[in-house]
């Protein structure tokens, strides 16, 4: 009986380690010894019909706004997860014009736009993945900046992604969110629960309260003197989009504000403030440990790419997380006289 059980034991611990072998070597040993390559992105989207594909072309800029110090490589993650339900929660059983069953569509004229963008400029080249497996280090490290094109919910619990991620960004590479990607990591069918703070932490905030999808605002531009903005020309203007309202860990301490609903010249009255100090934050850059970071809740609806203003916006944008356009990220909070006249002194370059 003795020697029945310990010949048990033995074996249980002979496969216990066995497993155990299998699996903390195989992932690792995937993923260094092996280089996945994704091929760079077609320039079509089946949510971007030809006529729309047609009013992106005409509108995207033919020069970049810095030469790129060398080629450059955009991954753009457009999985959205859960959002927005099925189509019966919507009035007919069919859904509104700007969703599908897949999220919001401007996704596909943001990767349409991206995409023609980067083979136009020769600034950069996209690759759009809705697999989570581009996050392994041997894959991420391909790229130069992450960008999540609106990917509302949850994209993958995979502790290691998350970390790797983490890491990318933190030791220098680039992160950018449009519109809903200050909901990733978070699980839309259960009231938009973080799943993971720490990508809000980097991202700048969290949170989507809005008004009408078509809510018409006076825009800010609050650094008129910054790189990304000065295609506005420091001028303020009006636009109609779906704009988001952000919860913590929104701050002027964090993040630097590039542009702003301007409570001065919005008529924001009918509905109770959403914020206490009234402060609509709309686009920002930061900085997170060694990586830049910027995020855009201007992304809703198709029409914005095509919109030959925004697309300058975001190709600055671009050419900044992936390290060529040189901006500053002290949080707006933090300026004072002599930081915007070292500023105006001209920035270290990016690495
Ligand atoms: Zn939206």
């Amino acid at each position: 009986m003795i020697r029945l059980r310990n010949w048990l034991w033995c074996h249980a611990a002979v496969l216990v380690l066995t497993f155990a072998t299998v699996g903390i070597c195989r992932p690792n040993g995937e993923a260094d010894d092996e280089s996945v390559r994704f091929a760079p992105a077609a320039g079509t989207d089946d949510r971007c019909t030809a006529e729309e594909r047609r009013k992106i072309e005409e509108a995207i800029p033919a020069e970049g706004i810095v030469a790129p110090a060398k080629p450059r490589r955009l991954l753009v993650f457009d999985l959205n997860v859960g959002y927005p339900g099925p189509p019966t929660r919507f009035p007919g059983q069919v859904y509104p014009a700007h969703v599908d069953a897949r999220g919001h569509r401007s996704i596909g004229h943001a990767n349409v736009a991206f995409t023609l963008m980067g083979r136009r400029t020769g600034a950069f080249e996209t690759v759009v993945s809705r697999d989570p497996e581009v996050f392994r280090p041997a894959n991420l490290k391909q790229f130069d900046a992450v960008c999540f094109n609106n990917t509302v919910g949850n994209p993958f619990d995979d502790a290691s992604l998350r970390q790797n991620l983490i890491e990318f960004v933190r030791d220098g590479g680039g992160l950018m969110g449009i519109h809903g990607a200050s909901l990733t990591f978070t699980d839309w069918s259960k009231g938009c629960q973080d799943t993971w703070p720490e990508f809000g932490v980097m991202l700048g905030a969290r949170g989507a309260n809005h008004r009408d999808y078509r809510e018409r605002v006076f825009i800010k531009v609050e650094d008129p003197g910054h790189p990304l903005t000065r295609i506005f020309g420091g001028a303020g203007f009006e636009y109609s989009s779906e704009f988001f309202r952000y919860s913590d860990p929104y701050s002027r301490n964090q993040v630097r504000v590039l542009l702003s609903i301007d409570t001065e010249k919005t008529d924001l009255s009918g509905r109770k403030p959403e914020r206490s100090d009234n402060d609509y934050a709309l686009a920002w850059v930061r900085s997170y440990g060694r990586g830049r970071v910027f995020y855009s809740a201007i992304g809703h609806g198709a029409e914005i790419f095509w919109d030959a203003k925004m697309l300058q916006f975001y190709l600055g944008a671009i050419q900044f997380v992936l390290g060529d356009l040189a901006a500053p990220t002290t949080p707006s909070a933090e300026l004072t006289p002599a930081i915007r006249g070292q500023e105006k002194g001209g920035q270290p370059p990016v690495q």
